[in-house]
Parts: structure tokens; sequence; C-alpha cells
């Protein structure tokens, strides 16, 4: 639900609070969380004493995914098992999850920050949301869910895959809300034109996680639908969805400042940049009971802006993630981003919004194939127009990317489809 009094608080009383809260985090963890306890005292912390600024928290050690790893899979959790509700885990097919837990309380915070979200694109008790996440350990399905029902909302529990049937229940429920991946927006939404549906459906906004969204390829999905989407952001280790989130001026999610600390750091050095400067974002949790956290990485590259926002909203906003720090191929030197190579493909003529990253080595070096799929297979037979093509698309990427990198175009709908996260890179070194 919209919470002015909170999502409007003046800067000075946002940061007041935050540094109560981190107090009583830290005096927290100190008390309950033994594994989080043990890696501050590992760093010389001991002291009890209150900081007197939020500042002083940058002389704290990074929590990382392997402390979750290392402790799996309720060695992070700050209370016993009675009080925990809920668990729900990443959603990688191999190798052990990293686990999330929720008390009662934490199950509250989060319907309200995924009530808060829905509030800001004009979601109420008069919507019905459907809900194509994944239902299961991944947080995306149940954690919409539930602010959705907070709400008010009437929530249509779809969860992900069977496009046909997601269609007809879009259209004989009358939904007006749609919950998923963008990657499965996308998919959905070329389904629906292919159709000849659009004009029967009442959908009117989007709310987009689960993974990192180009503003191309969202305005494409917003296109297909007819609608107007949101991005959101979250990860299971810091509760799931409702981390940070767009407002309709869509400049930057805002974050829910009244529970989450954010910090920019240099990957490398570890050290805190300047405001506005793009870096790894880090977390620390300022109300969470199961899982308290200090400065989380998160991997995810990203900038602050702690400008107020047209909106009226006081709270910090991120640019949307370039991606993960994880998912950044670096080829013969140069940082690479999937996202940045989307932004490239969607809106050039003659090839659709569906490609794949195919990395090799050649013995010396890794180098990158960019596999993009043709609108139409009749320009597969005229052989210079197909060179010219390819000549374009490799010439944009070269400017954006600054490097080489070989382009080939494939036949319509040979490049698989995602109804949950996409996995557009494929790594073939060594193979
Ligand atoms: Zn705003």
């Amino acid at each position: 639900m919209w919470q002015p009094e909170i999502e409007m608080m003046p800067r000075g009383e946002l940061n007041a609070l935050t540094l109560k809260r981190l107090n009583e985090t830290i005096n927290y963890i100190f008390r309950a969380a033994p594994v989080q306890r043990g890696k501050l005292e590992r760093a010389g912390i001991t002291d009890k004493k209150p900081l007197k600024s939020v500042e002083e928290l940058q002389s704290f050690p990074f929590t990382l995914k392997k402390d979750f790893h290392d402790n799996y899979p309720f060695g992070m959790f700050a209370v016993p098992k009675e009080q925990v509700l809920r668990l729900h885990g990443t959603s990688g097919t191999t190798g052990k999850p990293t686990m999330g837990g929720y008390t009662r309380r934490d199950m509250e915070m989060w319907k309200d920050l995924i009530a808060r979200l829905a509030s800001a694109v004009g979601v109420t008790s008069a919507d019905t949301a459907q809900v194509s996440f994944g239902y299961g350990l991944f947080t995306g399905g149940f954690g919409l869910h539930g602010g959705l029902e907070h709400i008010g909302a009437t929530v249509l529990p779809m969860s992900s895959g069977n496009t046909e049937r997601q269609m007809m229940m879009m259209e004989d429920m009358g939904a007006t809300v749609l919950i998923c991946t963008p990657s499965y927006a996308l998919y959905l939404s070329e389904a629906v034109r292919a159709a000849g549906i659009r004009g029967r459906l009442k959908l009117r906004v989007g709310l987009f996680g689960g993974e990192g969204c180009t503003a191309e390829m969202r305005g494409l999905i917003e296109e297909n639908l007819g609608i107007t989407a949101t991005n959101n952001y979250g990860m299971c280790e810091l509760t799931g969805p409702g981390v940070s989130g767009e407002c309709m001026e869509r400049d930057g999610l805002h974050f829910a400042e009244d529970h989450f600390y954010p910090e920019i750091i240099d990957p490398d050095t570890g050290k805190v940049l300047p405001e506005g400067e793009k870096g790894e974002l880090v977390i620390t949790t300022l109300t969470r009971e199961c899982i308290p956290l200090i400065r989380y990485r998160t991997r995810d590259i990203t900038r602050l802006n702690y400008e107020k926002c047209r909106c009226g909203r006081t709270h910090v906003r991120m640019s949307p993630t370039l991606g993960r720090s994880d998912d950044m191929l670096i080829i013969k030197g140069v940082n690479v981003f999937p996202s940045q190579i989307e932004s490239v493909l969607i809106g050039m003529e003659h090839i659709g919004p569906h490609y794949l990253l195919l990395v090799r080595n050649d013995g010396r070096m890794d180098t990158l194939e960019v596999q993009v799929e043709l609108l139409d297979d009749a320009l597969l037979d005229r052989f210079s127009q197909l060179e010219n093509l390819t000549g374009s698309i490799r010439s944009k990427l070269n400017s954006v990317l600054g490097l080489n990198v070989k382009v080939s175009l494939v036949a319509p709908q040979t490049i698989e489809r995602f109804q949950g996260k996409a996995k557009r890179v494929v790594d073939l070194r060594g193979k």
C-alpha cells in the first residue's frame, strides 16, 4: 500500500531512522546470530557501542554468498526453527540453493514491500493480477502473491509456462496486471500478437523482475501488449522481490530505505565509491529477523541517485542493473554485459529480440559470437542483404562495446525461448 509518511519521509528523518535501525541490527546480531557475529569479531569488531554515523559501517566486513553456502542450510538464521514460517531458495538447477528464511514479522514486512511496488503502478483491489512467475522455492511467485492479496487485488496464480493457457485465462478472467520475468513477458507478448487477441485483453500494467530488463526490451513488450511496465529488484538472501522498485516516473528503482541500507563499492578494492558512481551494490538489512545481514555483496552493478524523485518519493533510487558482475564477460580484456548487446539489437530492422552469446577460447584469448534471429527467413536467401545486415550489426556492436565480435544470423524461431529467467550466454570455453 502507498505509505506516504514513509515513502516521502524527509532525507534527514530517513537518515536518522537508518542509523537507529542499523544499530538495532548490529545489536541483534551480537545477541542472536552467531555466524554473523563471528564474522564481525574476526574483523576486530567486538564493541557493541552504537555507531554515530552510517559511514562507520564502512569498516565492517562484507557478507558473501559463500557465507550462505558455508553455513547451509540454517547457519545464517538468527531465530530458532519454531519461528520460521517459510523457506525459499535460489533457483539454480545444480548444487545447493542459497536458502532464505522468514519469520512472521519478515512475512508481514515482505507483503508490505510488494504492496508498495504494486501501488506505485496504481494497482488496487479493483485489479486482477496474473502471477506468471514460477511458484516454488523461487521467491517471485509467492512473494508477489502475498503482497497483491494484501492490497486486495484478485490474484490469479498461473505460475510460469503453458502459454496457450496463460492467454486463455488472461482473456477469460480479465487480467489487468501481468507479473513475470521480462524474458517470459516478451515470449508471451509475441504469442499474444501472433494470436491477434490483444484487443480482447484488459491488461494495463506489468510488474517485471527476477532478472534485468533493458529499456529497449521493455519498450518492445509494452508495445506488443499495450501496457505500462515497471521493473523491480530483490534477491532471496535479502527477502526476495521488493528490495527496490520503480515508480511511474521510471527513472530508477526506489529502495525500501526503511528496511535496506545500500552502498556502492568498487568490486575490486571493496572501497565505498562517491555518490553517483557505478559499482557493486552492497546491502545491509535494517529490519530482517530471520537472516540479518551486514554489507551483503549482491554482485549487481548499478549506481545510486539521492535526488528527490519527481513522484515525490524521497527514497534513494538505483539505476536498472547493467547485469550481475558474475554475468559480465571479459572478452579480449574488454568488459561486456549481455544487456549492452540487447540494447543494440532491439529496434534494428529485420531482426527479432532473441539472441545468444557464445563464448569460446581460440587458444590464446576468449572470443564472442553473437547469434541473432531474423524476423523473416526469406532474407536467408538474399545473400547481399544478409551480408549488409550482418555488417551493420557488427559495426553497431563495435561502437558500443569497443570490441570486434562475430555476428551470425539464424532462422526465425530457432533460438530457445524462456519461461523463467533467460540464459543467453553459452560458455564453450574448454569444450
Ligand atoms: Zn519516483
